[in-house]
């Protein structure tokens, strides 16, 4: 896996397009490049990808500043690329599921959904336990296999392959349906039996001064924030794993919850059965069918 900061900016001059490309150089960055000029007015777009590290971002932050300066050495101005690499796929035992697909209608949320506070200090929520997600089960016939709420629920045909097929460490909730029609098929939803342990996240993430001092991460419960670590796991702690499995840790989005990792015998599953069509890559461009799937790396430092 490689790190890179990705850092937007925009410049309107030739002799400052020149100065951009001048850093890039420099950092031996790519860059991605959009003219936007129109007429007389010059309007050049970058979306710089730098090899990342604390001291090389606050270099290029700092030169970039002397042509902008909105661009701030702070965690603001920067996002995280993980560029995962052939064999990070390959001798990865579990896969996060990024995306089932580019359409929107694959994401729903529960009805009637009760949220319970997860942190007192910065007041974010999480899911009541013991919840059944409540949807229109007949979005099923279209999509057999729904994200909702950040959990994975089928329709009941591939639900009973599910069952058939031998695959561990999973729960199937029979969601409740509600919708302006009765519904025509029942939705399960897929919970995980098993808790990881909790990851083994590299020093020079944990230590890492951007990551630590983002504006909007919440001192309490380190929740917040836009950067942080892929997932790493101890060797050790993968000889239990099942099928389907939560991470220890929660992650924040709309609420937070835990992440569920699964194995390859999963996607391989739903793959057999024209479920998905093709996987991709994090940040490749998807279609309707395409799952983007994200591997776990191996640290035993710890
Ligand atoms: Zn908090």
């Amino acid at each position: 896996m490689i790190l890179n900061a990705v850092i937007s900016i925009i410049v309107y001059s030739k002799r400052e397009k020149q100065q951009v490309e001048d850093i890039i150089l420099k950092y031996e960055a790519i860059a991605e490049f959009e003219d936007l000029s129109v007429g007389e007015r010059e309007h050049f777009a970058y979306t710089i990808k730098v090899g990342y590290s604390p001291e090389v971002v606050q270099s290029c932050l700092s030169d970039l500043n002397k042509l902008d300066n909105h661009i701030q050495d702070t965690a603001d101005y920067f996002g995280f690329s993980f560029d995962y690499e052939e064999k990070d796929y390959t001798s990865s035992p579990l896969f996060f599921i990024q995306s089932i697909g580019n359409k929107a209608g694959l994401y729903i949320k529960s009805q009637k959904l009760k949220l319970e506070v997860f942190c007192h200090h910065c007041n974010r929520k999480k899911i009541e336990d013991g919840q059944k997600p409540v949807i229109d089960a007949n979005k099923l016939i279209k999509n057999p296999i729904l994200y909702v709420d950040h959990s994975l629920v089928i329709s009941e045909i591939l639900a009973e392959k599910l069952h058939n097929s031998g695959l561990s460490g999973y729960d199937l909730v029979e969601v409740e349906h509600n919708g302006k029609k009765e519904a025509a098929v029942k939705g399960y939803q897929i919970r995980p039996t098993n808790k990881l342990a909790p990851q083994c996240i590299p020093y020079k993430y944990l230590d890492d001064p951007y990551i630590n001092n983002q504006s909007n991460r919440c001192p309490i419960c380190k929740l917040g924030g836009h950067l942080f670590a892929p997932y790493y796991y101890n060797p050790e702690d993968l000889k239990e794993i099942k099928d389907f499995n939560y991470t220890y840790e929660y992650k924040d989005y709309n609420f937070v919850h835990r992440k569920i990792l699964i194995s390859k015998r999963v996607v391989d599953l739903f793959k057999d059965q024209n479920y998905i069509n093709n996987i991709v890559k994090r940040f490749e461009p998807g279609g309707d069918k395409h799952w983007v799937l994200e591997p776990i790396l191996i640290n035993s430092d710890c």
